[in-house]
């Protein structure tokens, strides 16, 4: 590895999906040519990263036109990923596959479901209400006696997988000059406005001319460094993979009016469930949660798909959401009180299909400075 340089025209921290997919937008842009651009990321394996322990899916149902937007740009870069990401003669296959998402309502949630179709539709989502009858034609597997009606997503959702695309967003961005380097960022030099330097916990002293805050669950602390409380927390999220005896074939990613959702996963299953409101644990470690599959993620899904009833699960992991706790929405863009610290933080769970846009968005800042293809001011510090 080439020694550092001391000072870098903009320095990164975290090297997963988004931060990545920010050092990529930023090298390919003519305006940033020229310009120096480090990657800091603490554990190049990505282990505990949320970026590689995600289930990798990616929605346009969303109730915010914001959060439709940035996924409807994530579809789009998600089919072209083999142009955009190419490097010589590998042309990254990041396994997308648009297999839709089943939002499925009962009574009580009919009429959300019904308002949120509208904002999507206004937006050019591909989406359509089924009533039940036409529902129970389409998945003959599912139970649908207690269901008023669902969502399905025709085309542009789907599902992908994380690693490839941390993996080709890398590689393309380190094609094209932007360097990385395995350290963890344990101080921050701030002078009014401005941050000038960061400092590694290997010794060495980087100057920047901005810095951008791409540290997932490590968010918080990096904020705290630079004077800032960012409401970020990280939230255990289990996942379970299972096999089930009778083949079903053609299914989205089902969400259950309960919360619980499943997916296929190559010959499987994954599927998860979140925690009741106020039962996440404080520490939250990555051990997996095993009773949450026997005493609730079970019991429902073989509620709503009868051959659920006879699955063995094959394996299980946890990660962590970085999630913002006062409204689950990412946090994007300048602080009032600094003029050279972008966030881009806060996911709650959508980071992953999220951050091709949002990459893109830091890049525009720094270039520009603003966010011109989206604008993103609903996700800034001044709500
Ligand atoms: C179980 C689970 C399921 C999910 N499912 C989905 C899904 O289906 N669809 C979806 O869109 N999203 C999903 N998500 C959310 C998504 O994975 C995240 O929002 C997204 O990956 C966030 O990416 P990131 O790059 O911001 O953060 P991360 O992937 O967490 O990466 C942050 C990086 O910063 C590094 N870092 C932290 N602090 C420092 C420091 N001080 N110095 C240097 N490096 C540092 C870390 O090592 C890490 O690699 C899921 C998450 C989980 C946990």
């Amino acid at each position: 590895m080439q020694p550092l340089r001391e000072r870098y025209d903009v320095v990164i921290v975290g090297g997963a999906a988004v931060g990545s997919a920010a050092a990529y937008f930023l090298a390919a842009d003519p305006a940033f040519a020229g310009a120096s651009l480090l990657v800091v990321e603490k554990d190049a394996s990505y282990r505990e990263a949320a970026t590689t322990l995600s289930a990798a899916s990616i929605r346009h149902q969303f109730s915010t036109p914001e959060n439709i937007r940035l996924s409807q740009f994530g579809t789009a870069f998600l089919r072209e990923v083999g142009t955009a990401l190419r490097v010589d003669d590998e042309v990254p296959n990041v396994g997308f596959r648009e297999g839709g998402y089943l939002f499925l309502a009962g009574p009580e949630g009919l009429t959300a479901l019904e308002t949120r179709h509208e904002t999507q539709r206004a937006l050019g989502a591909d989406v359509r209400l089924l009533k039940p009858q036409l529902l129970a034609e389409c998945f003959p597997w599912l139970a649908t006696g207690d269901l008023a009606g669902a969502s399905l997503g025709l085309s542009g959702e789907g599902w992908l997988d994380a690693w490839s695309l941390l993996r080709a967003l890398k590689r393309k961005a380190r094609s094209l000059r932007a360097e990385y380097v395995e350290d963890c960022v344990v101080g921050l030099s701030r002078r009014g406005r401005r941050i000038e330097s960061v400092r590694l916990a290997g010794g060495a002293t980087v100057g920047c001319r901005w810095l951008l805050n791409c540290a997932g669950t490590g968010a918080t602390s990096l904020a705290a460094l630079a004077g800032i409380e960012l409401p970020v927390e990280a939230r255990k999220r289990c996942v379970f993979h299972f096999q089930c005896a009778t083949p079903i074939s053609g299914s989205p990613l089902v969400v259950d009016p309960s919360g619980a959702w499943f997916r296929p996963e190559g010959p499987g299953w994954i599927a998860g469930i979140a925690p009741p409101p106020g039962a996440d644990p404080v520490d939250p470690g990555f051990e997996v949660d095993w009773s949450q599959w026997e005493e609730r993620l079970w019991p429902l899904l073989a509620a709503r798909v009868p051959a659920f009833e006879a699955v063995r699960v094959k394996s299980a992991w946890a990660g962590h959401y970085d999630v913002n706790t006062l409204d689950c929405n990412a946090i994007l863009g300048p602080h009032p009180g600094l003029d050279n610290l972008l966030f881009a933080n806060g996911f709650s769970g959508h980071g992953l299909q999220q951050a091709p846009a949002v990459g893109r968005a830091l890049a525009e800042w720094v270039t520009t400075g603003a966010s011109r293809s989206l604008d993103l001011s609903r996700f800034g510090w001044a709500r």
